[in-house]
């Protein structure tokens, strides 16, 4: 197991947007998250990378890293868990006034304090991989929302993560956009990268996941392969939110 998470709840406020998530996830497998706006996808990833702090929930990696956010929780764990996950997001994120070599290579010279020549290659080497081989010292403005969503790709790649996470990595693109990006996304599946994603695309999640969760209300209702939960769900809920969104 790769990552077991056990009883987590977060609120805002009153507001209790996670109320009891349980989830185990296999090393090299790919989680998709589905479920109505609202319902606490977004909350839940952002807590696997220490963005949010649950109130309650146990997370315990396969290397033995634990955290019991019942109890109190150290700068140094929180950092130990924000390291292992690399984020993709929404609104991909990038600095507006570095070039996309620049926004890949910011992160593993700066923050880990790397070689800069080995993080050169490495960064030159990742964006080619993403289909950016002729776009790397091109700005942010510059690019498409899909070219910019494979920089944030690229760039979250390059912190070496065990973990990479999507937060609905193409809803802010135009629709001849979203391919390119998932595509990419599936590539990153086939290498065996242990993956969650929170998606709206139900065919893309059918095609890359190993394992599916359909949120409702802050609760997991129903999860299982993507044969189980996309096309043969026994909960109402879950058939209700498929025929909307099919
Ligand atoms: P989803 O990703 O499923 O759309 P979210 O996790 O984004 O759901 O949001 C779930 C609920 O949590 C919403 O009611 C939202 O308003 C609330 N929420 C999310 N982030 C915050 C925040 N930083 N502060 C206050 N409320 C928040």
């Amino acid at each position: 197991m790769f990552l077991s998470v056990k009883g987590l709840a977060k609120s805002f406020g009153e507001n209790e947007v996670l109320k009891d998530i349980n989830v185990d996830m296999e090393k090299g497998s790919v989680l998709s998250v589905i479920g109505p706006s609202g319902s606490g996808k977004t909350t839940f990833l952002r807590c696997l990378n220490a963005l949010e702090q649950p109130n309650k929930g146990l997370f315990a990696f396969h290397d033995g890293l634990t955290l019991d956010f019942a109890n109190s929780i150290s700068k140094k764990e929180l950092l130990e868990l924000r390291k292992k996950s690399g984020m993709v997001f929404q609104s991909y994120n990038l600095f507006p006034h570095k070039t996309a070599l620049e926004n890949v290579t910011e992160g593993p010279t700066i923050v880990q304090k790397r070689d800069k020549a080995v993080v050169l290659d490495l960064a030159k080497e990742l964006l080619i991989k993403v289909g950016l081989a002729d776009r790397m010292n091109l700005y942010p403005h510059q690019l498409s929302g899909g070219q910019q969503q494979r920089v944030g790709i690229a760039r979250a790649l390059a912190m070496e993560p065990e973990l990479m996470l999507f937060d609905e990595p193409t809803s802010a693109l135009d629709p001849e956009l979203i391919g390119e990006v998932l595509r990419v996304i599936k590539d990153l599946a086939k290498e065996n990268w242990t993956m969650v994603i929170v998606t709206h695309e139900i065919q893309f999640a059918s095609e890359v996941s190993d394992y599916v969760l359909f949120m409702d209300g802050g609760y997991i209702v129903e999860q299982g392969s993507p044969e189980e939960v996309l096309k043969h769900p026994k909960e109402m809920r879950t058939k209700q939110f498929l025929d909307r969104i099919l």
